[in-house]
């Protein structure tokens, strides 16, 4: 009976040292996403802060079912179904959630995927990234840093000067005119 005792002591010692040797991880959000090792390339700059917090009934009531989708679930539209994958006016790209800045139409080329893509944010820091092993993929997902809404994904197949290709959802996006 002592010895059982004293293994269930041990073997709890043992699960609690465990749990406190893993790394850290981005705190749980109350907006929906999943929290994960999200890694901000830069917070500075006014309009990254604050923070657009908001909870799953409120981004639901704020936003169509498929924007909700794609942004707070991290679904896909389907290819060449999107507003933007097509669009080639002069202007910018801000995250359908929370307003903000995401990619010039500078940046935006004829991918042949059916989605809006870029070879670059509007600023460094514009979006943040996170590794992603959904569907059997190691993918590297991409995020509004202000409000965590899901873009998209970024692929080092991308033109020239970075190599980068930025693969946005349409409904994610909104478009703003230049001039506007
Ligand atoms: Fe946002």
């Amino acid at each position: 009976m002592r010895v059982s005792i004293l293994l269930l002591v041990c073997w709890s010692l043992f699960l609690s040292c465990n749990r406190a040797q893993q790394p850290n991880s981005v705190a749980p959000s109350t907006a929906g996403s999943t929290p994960g090792d999200v890694t901000f390339l830069s917070l500075t700059g006014d309009t990254l802060s604050p923070m657009v917090v908001k909870s799953v009934d409120e981004w639901r009531a704020e936003l169509s079912p498929e924007a909700f989708h794609v942004l707070r679930e991290a679904g896909t539209e389907r290819a060449f179904t999107g507003t933007y994958w097509n669009n080639h006016a002069d202007g910018v790209y801000v995250c359908a959630g929370c307003g903000l800045p995401l990619f010039s139409s500078a940046t935006k080329f004829e991918s042949g995927t059916g989605w809006p893509s870029f070879w670059e944010p509007i600023k460094p820091g514009y979006v943040a990234e996170k590794t992603d092993t959904s569907y059997g993929m190691v993918r590297v997902e991409v995020l509004c840093p202000r409000c965590q809404g899901h873009l998209g994904h970024v692929f080092d197949d991308g033109p020239k000067p970075t190599g980068l290709r930025y693969c946005m959802n349409s409904v994610s996006l909104k478009f703003v005119p230049a001039g506007k």
